[in-house]
């Protein structure tokens, strides 16, 4: 059964694609978003081109772009707008991971800008007094979920190596615009209706109260002016003075005093833990995939490695000849399920636990993981493998799941750099906590909050300074030694399923940018099957459950960005799910 003709990607076939009808239906209403884009077309660009999460941000990159910047001065400039604009998602209280290819030089870079536990913390840190794992919400909310944000130090260390437009340039766009107002949009208001109240406690807080509610309580609606005057004057100190007034001056100071206020549930954060925080520059992990070279970005994040696998595992089976049919959509979640078996048992900060990163991708090892797929049946639930590494395993998974709250933004500039980074403040509105105008992450959930199980420690455990073990999966895939597809999102745990998704869309099934972003979504995370809400995937559930599937329909939020970059020019598609655009000339 086929729902889309795997059309190769031909001069001919192009216009019939660029033209093709919508694959999926357009009316879904998905929780805490606006609904869906009706977006059918990828975005035609010569020279350079952004993809970002909201227009604002879009435009502020583009503008660098177009003003002779690099990719990262562009990425500066759109990251510090989403803070404001999209402030549930990302921003200077948080972290991200960013690859980047230099043209010049012809190299890849990892840059690692996830947060850390204060070095204080150890294994018990999210245990309750009884000794058992405290609740997700109760670990959020407060401060004993934040971690040492690292984007601004990251996006500084990247700038530094990168950078072409000065530092202090970069931050103008957001300021004028923290200063001047900007209209809340739908799906922000939609996330404050949905984050208020007994559970999710956005309005617990008297900053982010003010900020996101109105005088009598009710959330801020869509359309409202909102002006953050506090964030004005954050972000100028750092365009003044540099990344070191955020970890050594006043601003780490009040971040230290905000995490220690919540009674009943402080954070342990000190000056020490901010000012010895460093951005990791790291090599990214590259695995070959149908003539293309793969690259992601390893440990402390599951992302390149999982994503890795699941393409590994699937070079077994022909999705170029299957197209995207059942048979497709039954490989790829088999595939799924076993890269999150062992991205639960093996995948964590590789500096302070060993990981057996090379032996995950070994093509002789994921071929017996490819001989656990059954053409007819789905397995129930896959088991970590062995593969080859030093060290025996005696460890027990980590079953927590994360979610979403995060943005993700490509970009291609017009000396041929690539960049494509993944940022965050874990779930939406992070710890809810906010200094300065700005929201502090709760990313330390990202560990396992029990320590061991089963008698035997957990490899994602809090440790201090250690970095949880995230799912954010930047990626840039190489053709012929150039980047060709830059691509990455926001989902959680999900993540690894879009973005392995997306690349299977692209390179093997021929569709362009958009397309690939629009497609329903199918998912597994080594469980039930998801197929996303509203869309042709749902048309998969009855032959997946005779073949022994646990379906759910439900839907799916990504926020997925991708560029392509082919003889012909750019070619770029924003994710219609979230209220993203792409720019480019
Ligand atoms: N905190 C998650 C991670 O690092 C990302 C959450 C999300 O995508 O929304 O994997």
């Amino acid at each position: 059964m086929t729902w889309w003709t795997g059309i190769r990607r031909t001069a001919a076939c192009m216009a019939a694609l660029l033209a093709a009808t919508p694959l999926l239906a357009q009316d879904i209403q998905p929780e805490e978003t606006y609904g869906r884009q009706d977006r059918t077309q990828s975005v035609s660009a010569n020279d350079f081109m952004i993809a970002a999460a909201h227009p604002a941000a879009v435009k502020a990159g583009y503008d660098v772009l177009k003003d002779g910047g690099t990719a990262v001065d562009a990425a500066i400039a759109a990251q510090m707008v989403l803070n404001l604009v999209e402030p549930q998602s990302s921003g200077i209280g948080g972290g991200a991971f960013l690859l980047y290819w230099d043209a010049k030089s012809r190299s890849l870079q990892a840059f690692d800008g996830r947060e850390t536990a204060p070095f204080k913390a150890s294994p018990g840190y999210f245990l309750g007094p009884d000794g058992q794992p405290k609740g997700f919400w109760e670990a959020v909310i407060g401060g004993r979920s934040v971690g040492v944000p690292g984007t601004v130090r990251m996006l500084e260390t990247a700038h530094r190596i990168h950078g072409k437009q000065a530092w202090k340039g970069l931050f103008e766009p957001a300021i004028t615009l923290a200063k001047d107002g900007f209209e809340i949009s739908p799906r922000m208001a939609s996330s404050i209706a949905g984050s208020a109240g007994e559970k999710r406690q956005l309005d617990r807080f008297p900053e982010a109260r003010a900020y996101f509610f109105e005088a009598d309580g009710s959330p801020k609606k869509a359309g409202t002016l909102l002006k953050n005057p506090e964030f004005a004057d954050t972000l100028q100190l750092i365009a003044e003075r540099g990344a070191d007034v955020f970890y050594k001056g006043e601003i780490a100071r009040d971040i230290v005093k905000a995490v220690s206020i919540p009674a009943e549930n402080p954070g342990i954060l000190t000056l020490l833990d901010l000012e010895r925080y460093q951005a990791k520059i790291r090599t990214p992990v590259c695995l070959p995939y149908r003539g293309y070279e793969v690259c992601g970005m390893g440990p402390p994040t599951s992302g390149g490695l999982s994503v890795g696998q699941i393409l590994g595992v699937l070079s077994h089976f022909n999705l170029p000849g299957q197209g995207p049919n059942s048979d497709s959509v039954h490989q790829f979640v088999e595939a799924a399920k076993l890269a999150y078996a062992d991205r639960a048992l093996y995948i964590a900060d590789a500096d302070y636990v060993s990981v057996p990163s090379s032996g995950l991708l070994d093509p002789a090892y994921l071929t017996t993981r490819a001989q656990r797929v059954n053409r007819n049946k789905a397995m129930e639930k896959a088991i970590a493998g062995n593969p080859p590494w030093k060290e025996a395993s005696l460890r027990s998974p980590d079953t927590d799941p994360e979610r979403p709250g995060t943005s993700h933004l490509v970009i291609r500039d017009s000396y041929g750099n690539a960049l494509s980074m993944t940022t965050t403040i874990e779930t939406g509105f992070g710890s809810r906590i906010m200094v300065r105008g700005f929201l502090l992450n709760n990313e330390l959930t990202d560990f396992s909050r029990a320590p061991e199980a089963d008698g035997r420690p957990i490899a994602n455990r809090v440790e201090g300074g250690k970095r949880p073990r995230s799912s954010m999966a930047p990626t840039i895939v190489m053709k012929d030694g150039e980047p060709y597809l830059l691509v990455g999102s926001p989902g959680g745990s999900r993540i690894i399923n879009y973005v392995a998704k997306t690349i299977v869309a692209i390179l093997d099934w021929g569709m362009h940018p958009q397309q690939a972003v629009s497609l329903g979504h199918f998912v597994n995370r080594n469980g039930a099957t998801d197929l996303e809400e509203g869309t042709e995937a749902v048309q998969f559930k009855g032959i997946l459950e005779a073949m022994g599937h646990e379906v759910k329909i439900r839907n799916l939020n990504s926020g997925l960005h991708a560029i392509l970059i082919h003889e012909g020019g750019l070619s770029g598609g924003a994710d219609p799910r979230r209220e993203g655009t792409v720019m480019g000339d």
